[in-house]
């Protein structure tokens, strides 16, 4: 497998395989920006594969990390040690996780907020070529951080341009920086994320040089799955004790004239009438 940048990294966990094969068998692939994103966003995608037997799950992280703040342990290492750090951290991940291969991309951020930068498309379109994914887990359009944003037109450029038969059935824009709990309920994809709350935890704080420091993905993320659990119908008791939740971006893909813009200003829209229909009713 050739990957643009001289430090990417392929990682076959245990090695079984070569990457091209193992990176065939993906069900369940999901392209974040950052290490962590992957945890954070897929963990039902993560399940599934574990609970169901010929499913296996893929990891892509875009960017090379760097930039990312340091305490503690961490304060005294270059951006390039820091890089390798959280090399290992993904790769400690994708063992936990038993992926069956995880691409760390190792591309700086500014490239990746570069429309159509040839080595990204490169990158996206070996392996969206290489696997036949059933479902592809993405940063959602209404993340308030740039480089989630970014990945995510990257991705959905390259997604768009593979043949139509050779396109995902279901994309979906997932959480991280910013939930989606103010998207309507009918416009809400419900993610199980409650599954395999040990290895959940775990996903997360192996990311150490991240938790380390005071911010608590760890915590948080966990935290937020089981308030989105319990929020999200009045009246139903906990069917499930963790959510994530995700927006559907495959219409993105049936229709290549629809603008990313358009199509996420719509669920402001639904919300907002949602928000006015309520207060009129009462008024
Ligand atoms: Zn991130």
């Amino acid at each position: 497998m050739k990957l643009s940048n001289p430090q990417a990294d392929i990682f076959v966990p245990g090695g079984a395989a070569a990457p091209e094969q193992a990176l065939a068998r993906v069900t369940h692939l999901c392209l974040g920006a950052h290490q962590d994103d992957i945890e954070i966003m897929a963990h039902a995608g993560i399940s599934d594969c574990l609970e169901t037997p010929g499913k296996a799950f893929g990891g892509v992280v875009v960017t090379n990390g760097a930039g990312s703040p340091r305490t503690g342990p961490y304060a005294h290492l270059t951006d390039e040690q820091m890089q390798g750090v959280r090399r290992d951290e993904q790769r400690k991940a994708a063992v936990l996780g038993r992926y069956a291969i995880q691409l760390q991309l190792a591309h700086p951020s500014s490239v990746v907020k570069t429309p159509g930068h040839a080595g990204v498309a490169a990158d996206l379109a070996t392996i969206f070529g290489g696997c036949r994914p059933e479902v592809v887990y993405l940063h959602n359009p209404a993340d308030k951080h740039d480089t989630h944003v970014a990945v995510l037109l990257r991705c959905l450029e390259a997604l768009r341009a593979l043949p139509a038969d050779r396109r995902p059935r279901r994309v979906l824009g997932c959480e991280v920086w910013r939930d989606l709990d103010w998207m309507v309920d009918t416009d809400k994809v419900a993610l199980d994320a409650g599954r395999f709350p040990d290895l959940a935890l775990e996903l997360l704080k192996v990311f150490d040089s991240q938790v380390t420091g005071g911010k608590r993905y760890d915590l948080a993320t966990m935290g937020r799955r089981s308030a989105h659990a319990t929020y999200h119908t009045s009246h139903a008791t906990d069917k499930v004790t963790g959510i994530t939740w995700a927006m559907d971006l495959t219409p993105l893909l049936s229709d290549s004239s629809l603008s990313l813009e358009a199509f996420t200003l719509g669920y402001l829209k639904r919300l907002q009438d949602d928000v006015q229909g309520r207060i009129r009713r009462f008024a």
